[in-house]
């Protein structure tokens, strides 16, 4: 991996910074030799600051085992100032990702799931700005050994940082000459796709596979299909996200029906939820069952009244990059752009036309569904059929056999 170009990718793809533009990167302290080439790009991309938030996932662990209970569900006001203060400028919020996928599995799921809420309604407008693309944002991931070794293990750690940095580049293109270009490419395959399906205004979707997907899913009136490259508020292009290779869009909150099985794992906060499945009515995840880990699948369905409803629909073909390595990343960035998924909780209302200033309630008039969460669970393999279904009862194959038919 050439990480000097990884880097310029992030910065000119990714976030599109341009001159006069502030950064603020968020890093882990093990990538620093990274994160510190990602500040000079953006500089020579013409920033005029940038903040590094640094973080330590070893003292992030020591926080949730030992903090005291009063600050746990306390998200501390000068958090969110500094989101106000930044969110007010021409910023560009970079991530840097470097999981590692156990860091919180010893931890209370408890004080988790109260930090984690008392997180999303402290940030509620940041994360606000942050969906309807007020300020341009981007997310790449580099390894740590210990993400690394999870990924590849009876791997020594130095060979397993090798190999899921090899993985990383295949995901990210970040392996073609030029891979800003390479993006461009892939973003105008993502375009002429989600064109089609604008085009049709599906009523309704029709899943079914061997493993036992047998499921119907109704999109609102207007809803919009987006993939790769998304438009700021000024309508300057970025890749929120590298790598991706879904399109999707958000279903009506009241019109999920029938049964969908997992096809992957899903790994929330350190634990592995396996061979899961849910059964719909009317937009509500009314029954379930997981051979491993049922109890925070359940979890996340009592999280809030949200959570049990679905916020996205993603169509991921099975011959992309990262489902032909057929690794499993722990990593949502990544796995779901493994598969075909759904997403419990939290719906992008950019995924609907005209909710441009609309509050939350008009927007749960509208079919979109709210939740604290937002929780992406892979569904495709490669005998998924998806059937569209037109307002006058039309029928079009979008996949057959795991792939796009057009
Ligand atoms: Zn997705
Ligand atoms: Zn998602």
């Amino acid at each position: 991996m050439d990480k000097k170009k990884y880097a310029e990718l992030f910065v000119k793809a990714g976030g599109r910074v341009e001159p006069g533009d502030t950064v603020v990167l968020a890093a882990d302290v093990h990538n620093a030799p990274l994160a510190r080439m990602i500040v000079e790009s953006a500089y020579e991309a013409g920033a005029i600051d940038v903040l590094v938030r640094w973080s330590d996932s070893v003292c992030t662990k020591m926080w949730f085992d030992k903090a005291d209970d009063s600050v746990i569900g306390a998200f501390p006001d000068w958090q969110i100032k500094l989101f106000e203060h930044y969110d007010a400028k021409k910023t560009v919020y970079l991530t840097l990702l470097s999981e590692d996928p156990d860091m919180l599995g010893d931890a209370d799921p408890d004080r988790i799931r109260k930090w984690m809420n008392s997180r999303s309604k402290a940030l509620k407008q940041h994360s606000t700005n942050l969906i309807s693309n007020k300020f341009r944002w981007s997310i790449i991931a580099a390894p740590s050994p210990e993400w690394a070794v999870k990924v590849f293990p009876g791997e020594s750690p130095e060979e397993a940082v090798e190999k899921l940095w090899n993985a990383i580049a295949e995901a990210a293109r970040v392996n073609a000459n030029d891979p800003v270009a390479e993006w461009e490419r892939h973003n105008r395959n993502f375009k002429k796709r989600s064109k089609v399906l604008n085009e049709k205004k599906f009523k309704s979707l029709k899943y079914k596979n061997s493993l036992g997907t047998d499921f119907i899913v109704e999109l609102p009136k207007g809803h919009i299909w987006l993939g790769g490259s998304e438009k700021d508020v000024n309508g300057i292009t970025f890749n929120p996200n590298i790598p991706t290779e879904e399109i999707f869009t958000l279903p009506h909150r009241f019109g999920a029906n029938g049964r969908v099985v997992s096809s992957m794992p899903l790994a929330y906060n350190g634990k592995l939820i396996e061979n899961f499945e849910l059964t719909f009515k009317d937009g509500e995840a009314v029954s379930f069952k997981a051979e491993k880990n049922q109890d925070i699948l359940e979890s996340i369905l009592d999280n809030d009244p949200g959570s049990r409803r679905l916020g996205e629909i993603a169509l991921v073909p099975a011959d992309s990059p990262i489902t032909r390595m057929g690794i499993l990343f722990y990593e949502t960035l990544f796995d779901e752009n493994a598969s075909c998924h759904l997403a419990l909780g939290k719906a992008y209302p950019s995924c609907l036309d005209g909710t441009q200033g609309l509050s939350e309630e008009e927007l749960e008039k509208l079919g979109v569904n709210n939740s604290l969460l937002h929780v992406d669970f892979m569904i495709g393999t490669d005998d998924l059929s998806i059937i569209g279904v037109s307002e006058d009862g039309t029928e079009f194959t979008v996949f057959k056999d795991g792939m796009f038919t057009f």
